[in-house]
């Protein structure tokens, strides 16, 4: 799929407004969406080092820059409604967790993709905001949790493809 296709797709799943969670803008279902269904595709510009609340991890060293359309305001949640799920070429898909009702926010776990902070990543300063009763209170990274979740995650292959398919 080309980067026009990809934000096209979004556009039509999705709408931008401001978060109710202080996350500042984040996406929200258009429409009502299945469990199993693939809610967002992201897309970007490769780099190969993390950048604060932008970049989204695919590989070992390979990140890449969404922009507005092609999952700039993916948000974190502590009790995600969606999870990812690598495509072909690497780039994530954000698939649905549970049925997701048309207007609620989209978020994921960023441990899904980010194996872990470096020091310039802000998520290590800031508290969640999610709100969930699940909130770990700070945004964990694929390291930051404990190893039978990272098992879990692993099995379910719910994360970016090289969290399961790399030593
Ligand atoms: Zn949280």
């Amino acid at each position: 799929m080309t980067e026009a296709q990809i934000a096209l797709q979004n556009r039509k799943n999705t709408l931008v407004g401001k978060s109710s969670h202080k996350y500042g803008l984040t996406f929200f279902a258009r429409k009502n969406f299945k469990k199993g269904e693939v809610v967002m595709l992201g897309f970007g510009k490769i780099i190969d080092h993390q950048t604060p609340h932008v970049s989204v991890q695919i590989a070992c060293n390979k990140h890449f820059l969404p922009k507005k359309w092609t999952g700039k305001y993916w948000n974190h949640s502590c009790n995600p409604n969606t999870h990812v799920k690598s495509r072909s070429d690497e780039f994530p898909n954000l698939i649905a967790s549970r049925n997701i009702k048309k207007g609620e926010e989209i978020n994921y776990g960023y441990w899904m993709t980010e194996f872990m902070w470096t020091q310039n990543a802000d998520e290590l300063k800031v508290r969640c905001k999610c709100g969930t009763k699940k909130c770990k209170g700070k945004i964990f990274s694929f390291s930051n949790l404990t190893e039978q979740e990272r098992e879990k995650l692993k099995n379910d292959r719910f994360c970016s493809k090289y969290l399961y398919t790399q030593p």
